[in-house]
């Protein structure tokens, strides 16, 4: 069944029509969305839905009950303005793609377009219009949990995937069948929390935040996002929620915003919590003052708004505002005129065909001695061990709420049906991630000893990573290290395969093992696309989007660092023991570990090899508003056809405020056979040189610029031009 596009009716003038009819409680209502909705539907709900006291709900009810408390409201209900349902869709509906980070970690705009598209016509069918996703905050600090929701530390790469999600579920039209309004999110700041703890205030100067954090916001507004979501935190010194710097000037004044605000959960009475408002009266008001158009959860415009108006603290025109934003992305969907939602097979096998390779694509090889990886398919037993081999929960990762356990392919059954049950071992040695019992190591060495090779599962649980699941230690939990202590001891090789949510410090397990799979939290597809990477059915080919430090001490660490007065370099790595303080140097630097990180941005290895030469400027000078290109020719010089991910990062030497040793500006994933070639061309245009000066003017300025064409943030080809 096709759905009807909406009228093509002016869109605007409905929506005056509609709020001259509608009482200050029914615009009120429609500025709320509540949690309250549950199976099966109350007496009392309905009657609040006929009453017009909701606009939207969250996280609620069955698909029967949406559909019909959809029912309700458009025929029972005074006005008949239907209800906006709205859900955690974030890396998938029923069939689970890897977490944002893993996703990010492909460097593939088109499928992660494609995921979200899947995932919005699974929600859709089951009447969700509208999901809080893409999370678009630049996270540098691994111990926040919410690394695991974002895509990654880098605001170019960000805003690219932010807008191919975002598309993905938005369609072309909203109103189109299968379209879902998305939602960026948590404006702004939230992923750089103080300590990485969660909810934790945060300090960013205005530079930085107009070069690192507004980015994928500002590209999300210019892309038509719906709707937009400030975070929990305080921004220097202003909760989000209540912040005007952010919401009014920024977003609706300079990006010129059209969509609507959610407020996070309970966000806004939060404020009296920051500080920041003196009661729930004071919160509403400051809340709708900074732009927030819909409350989520508590109910603080409900209770007090009516009053507000009465009293003529708050004019009648902000309500108006804010219901306009609503009933606008309501018109969009076309809500008003729908018939019924079609069905959509979930798990269909077009859509576990692109979870498996979006998830053979986010996965990272770090490490491979020896080209011990591909195993052979024919020969040899393997052992199978760790608590993470067949746990289909933790292989979803968070946020998956409508992921089924059961649909879930692990590595220990994907690899028992590509190799068959006679050459699997099987123990997980560990119950789960943090266990600390020794008990299960018996039989895990038992196994291990009758192998020729060993996989082990290690990393985290899902319950590790994402909201609220903040870690001060980047380890890997329990007693994973004993484990492979033990295991290391046999002297058999070990391939290790890490599950997590986060990047994590396992320096030793790393040192042990021959080779290393980082494969975050795959989701559904997650076992078979481990399976075919493993035994060389497919080629490893994601790269890094966030830094993995060598241990928590060095974080923050990213790549796009300011150069120092005192840079270190290669000869400060190690601090020979017995010497005095002088002679190891007063550079930026550690005495007790590398001032490197264990795994830089953009890197991750092959099973092929990639050779790049040939770097050519198409002109030495550039003029300003003037474009030139960068080029280098890749070569796979192995022998399997593999996908290379070329990197494209620039430097200017001086400038009216320092530049970041290296920023990304260009990306491409290549496909390339054997022995193949291709010219890589990345046009630049003095626009994209451009940064915030003193002023907080975007300018670009004059000099000199150093590129790289690179495999990763640390290597590649360089070359240099001159901005006149
Ligand atoms: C999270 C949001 C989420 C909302 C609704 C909040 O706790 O911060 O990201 O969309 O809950 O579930």
């Amino acid at each position: 069944m096709v759905l009807q596009a909406a009228p093509s009716g002016n869109i605007e003038a409905r929506i005056t029509s509609l709020l001259a009819r509608m009482t200050l409680d029914e615009k009120i209502g429609q500025m709320s969305q509540s949690t309250s909705m549950k199976t099966p539907l109350s007496e009392q709900i309905k009657s609040e839905i006929r009453s017009g006291r909701w606009g939207s709900f969250l996280n609620a009810g069955s698909p029967q009950d949406r559909a019909e408390a959809q029912r309700i409201a458009l025929k029972e209900s005074r006005l008949g303005i239907p209800l906006l349902f709205g859900r955690d869709v974030i890396h998938g509906y029923r069939t689970i793609f890897p977490i944002p980070l893993g996703q990010s970690a492909s460097w593939d705009p088109d499928l992660i377009e494609q995921a979200a598209r899947i995932a919005a016509h699974e929600a859709f069918a089951d009447g969700i219009r509208w999901t809080f996703a893409p999370m678009i905050d630049i996270t540098r600090d691994p111990r926040w949990g919410r690394v695991a929701e974002g895509l990654g530390e880098d605001p170019y790469l960000a805003s690219r995937l932010a807008v191919a999600m975002i598309h993905g579920f938005q369609s072309d039209s909203l109103s189109s069948t299968g379209a879902i309004a998305a939602c960026v999110k948590h404006y702004v700041g939230y992923g750089a929390a103080e300590a990485g703890r969660e909810y934790n205030s945060a300090w960013i100067p205005e530079g930085q935040l107009r070069e690192v954090y507004l980015p994928p916001f500002q590209a999300a507004s210019d892309a038509g996002v719906a709707t937009l979501m400030p975070g929990f935190n305080a921004l220097n010194g202003v909760p989000a929620t209540g912040n005007l710097f952010i919401l009014r000037k920024i977003l609706r004044g300079e990006w010129n915003f059209k969509g609507m605000v959610v407020s996070d959960y309970t966000a806004i009475p939060e404020m009296i919590q920051h500080g920041y408002a003196a009661n729930t009266t004071d919160a509403a008001r400051k809340a709708l003052l900074a732009g927030v158009d819909m409350e989520m959860v508590s109910t603080t415009y409900f209770d007090h708004l009516k009053t507000l108006v009465e009293k003529g603290v708050v004019d009648r025109r902000a309500i108006d505002a804010a219901v306009r934003n609503i009933l606008r992305l309501k018109f969009q969907l076309g809500l008003f005129d729908q018939s019924p939602p079609v069905l959509v097979e979930p798990l269909a096998p077009e859509a576990l065909e692109i979870a498996k390779r979006l998830a053979t694509e986010s996965m990272v090889l770090l490490k491979n001695d020896a080209h011990l990886l591909p195993l052979s398919k024919s020969n040899g037993k393997i052992a199978i061990i760790g608590p993470l081999a067949d746990s289909p929960v933790d292989q979803m990762g968070t946020w998956a709420m409508d992921g089924r356990a059961s649909d879930v392919q692990t590595p220990l059954a994907a690899l028992r049906e590509k190799l068959g049950d006679a050459r699997v071992l099987y123990s997980p040695g560990l119950k789960n991630s943090r266990d600390l019992s020794r008990d299960g190591f018996k039989d895990a060495l038992q196994k291990a000893r009758m192998a020729d090779v060993i996989l082990l599962f290690l990393g985290e649980e899902q319950i590790l990573s994402g909201e609220a699941h903040s870690r001060a230690f980047l380890d890997l939990p329990g007693a994973q290290e004993a484990l492979v202590n033990e295991i290391a001891k046999l002297g058999r090789p070990i391939v290790t395969v890490v599950l997590a949510g986060r990047p994590l410090t396992f320096h030793e397990t790393a040192a042990k093992s021959k080779a290393i799979l980082f494969g975050w939290h795959p989701g559904t597809m997650g076992g078979p696309a481990i399976a075919d990477l493993l035994f060389g059915d497919a080629v490893p080919s994601g790269k890094l989007t966030i830094t993995f430090p060598r241990t928590v001490g060095q974080v923050p660490i990213y790549y796009a660092q300011l150069p120092t007065g005192r840079p270190a370099s290669s000869s400060d790595l190690g601090i020979p023991l017995g010497n005095p303080v002088n002679p190891v140097g007063y550079t930026s630097k550690y005495v007790d570990v590398d001032f490197t990180p264990e795994f830089p941005f953009g890197y991750g290895l092959s099973y092929s090899d990639f050779k790049y030469s040939n770097l050519r400027v198409s002109a030495p000078r550039l003029r300003m508003g003037g474009l030139l290109t960068l080029a280098a020719d890749v070569t796979n010089t192995g022998a399997v056809a593999a996908d290379e991910i070329v990197q494209l990062y620039v430097h200017e030497d001086v400038a009216s405020v320092s530049r970041p040793i290296r920023q990304l500006k260009g990306a491409r994933r290549l496909h390339l056979r054997p022995g193949e070639t291709v010219n890589v061309q990345f046009p630049v245009t003095t626009k994209d040189l451009a940064f915030y000066n003193q002023k907080m003017q975007l300018v670009t300025e004059p000099g000199t610029f150093h590129f790289w064409i690179a495999p990763d943030s640390v290597r590649g080809m360089e070359g240099k031009f001159i901005v006149e």
